[in-house]
């Protein structure tokens, strides 16, 4: 591939959901964004993620300020257009293993004392709520929040593409391993593996769980704690599914076509990581989660994994976003999340509000990535 050099205002760095939101949030207010990734967009977790947009359990309450911003964000989307197949808000429904019912009415009580629409139900109360679900599965009691939602995000990455192409974004996919500039102390672009150059007056590294890899050459430590984690794909299911579902052997979700999207942590230690650094997981361990995805579902129908991905999800290593600019490196920003579904859009947008004014975000100040290095 070779690239004629260019100016931008601004180059992010990877193709993920943060990456895509923040460099179309940045078209928006005018200025010129060169949008560059390793492979081609939504080639990492944003192309294998749950996607459950909430703020359920229990966070730090900044993390929840934040969360529940980026719910709206979405809602406002959601409003629209609601007859999008890739973004709906129908609920969430959680429960615990059988005989731990003090953990699912903890959680309800900390949800509601800080506002978060919960509602605490036993099995039979469950139908006349949301559809689609085996009411026997349900251990003891269940937690439904209403006010929740899921988004494929490749769906919503091709959708904010659109809009980053009309506003004349450049976009540089299959650039492999890329490198931020730095001289004087200061980003002034990126590299890319083929030599070519992309100089810009400030840097965004989206990199997913490589964020920390990336900023580490200069100096920067954020700590990483991105675990493996596998999604599977159904085959379209007949089955009325509405809610996202969090329950102790699977967590599922409706998803585009009539299939269901499925993941869940307990078999982590059964994914493998290969010596070319990708990972596989066997068959049979997607086959169980498939089953136990059925247990849930009305009907109990036979599901079947159309495909599965397998990587790491992005995780930094307090549980925390990490967004903002580095103080080690001024003109480079970072953005690395947990979570990175719910808070996607508000991100985005306000990375763009400090890139573009140079002013911090009131609501970004408690996930700035130096708590690492003065922790
Ligand atoms: C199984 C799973 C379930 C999840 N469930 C939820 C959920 O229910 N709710 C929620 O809110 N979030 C959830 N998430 C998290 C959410 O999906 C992620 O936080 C989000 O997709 C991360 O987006 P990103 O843009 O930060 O990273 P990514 O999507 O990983 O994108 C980073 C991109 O950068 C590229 N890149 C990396 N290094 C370089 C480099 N050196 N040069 C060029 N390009 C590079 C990569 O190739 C990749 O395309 C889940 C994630 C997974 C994996």
């Amino acid at each position: 591939m070779t690239s004629p050099n260019i100016d931008t205002d601004v180059a992010v760095l990877g193709g993920g959901i943060l990456g895509v939101s923040t460099a179309v949030h940045l078209l928006r207010e005018g200025a010129s964004v060169v949008l560059i990734t390793e492979s081609t967009l939504a080639s990492g977790a944003t192309g294998r993620s749950l996607s459950w947009l909430n703020s359920a359990g229990k966070r730090s309450d900044a993390y929840h300020l934040l969360r529940t911003a980026g719910i709206d964000r979405y809602r406002t989307l959601y409003a629209a257009d609601p007859s999008r197949e890739w973004l709906q808000f129908d609920g969430g429904l959680y429960w615990a293993p059988a005989g731990e019912a003090s953990k699912a009415e903890a959680r309800h009580q900390y949800e509601r004392s800080h506002g978060y629409a919960s509602m605490l139900v036993k099995p039979e109360q469950i139908s006349p709520l949301t559809p689609g679900i085996d009411e026997t599965a349900v251990a003891d009691v269940a937690v439904f929040n209403p006010g929740e939602g899921w988004v494929s995000l490749p769906h919503l990455v091709e959708y904010l593409m659109e809009e980053f192409h009309a506003l004349g974004g450049t976009l540089i996919t299959d650039a492999g391993k890329s490198r931020v500039l730095a001289r004087d102390g200061k980003a002034w672009g990126v590299g890319i593996q083929d030599g070519s150059v992309y100089t810009a007056n400030n840097v965004v590294v989206a990199c997913g769980a490589a964020t920390p890899a990336v900023v580490e050459e200069h100096g920067v430590y954020i700590a990483n704690g991105s675990p493996v984690s596998a999604l599977i794909i159904t085959e379209p299911a007949n089955n009325k599914l509405k809610a996202v579902l969090n329950t102790p052997r699977a967590a599922a979700r409706p998803n585009p076509g009539g299939t269901l999207a499925l993941d869940h942590g307990w078999y982590e230690e059964q994914i493998v990581e290969e010596a070319d650094g990708s990972f596989s997981i066997p068959e049979d361990v997607v086959q169980e989660l498939a089953e136990e995805a059925s247990r849930l579902l009305e009907g109990n129908p036979q599901l079947t994994a159309a495909s599965w991905k397998v990587g790491r999800k992005p995780i930094p290593g307090d549980g925390e976003p990490v967004f903002g600019e580095l103080e080690k490196l001024p003109g480079c920003f970072v953005a690395f999340s947990h979570s990175g579904a719910t808070v996607g859009l508000i991100a985005g947008e306000f990375l763009s509000f400090e890139i573009l004014s140079g002013q911090k975000h009131p609501m970004l100040e408690p996930f700035r990535p130096e708590r690492f290095s003065r922790s």
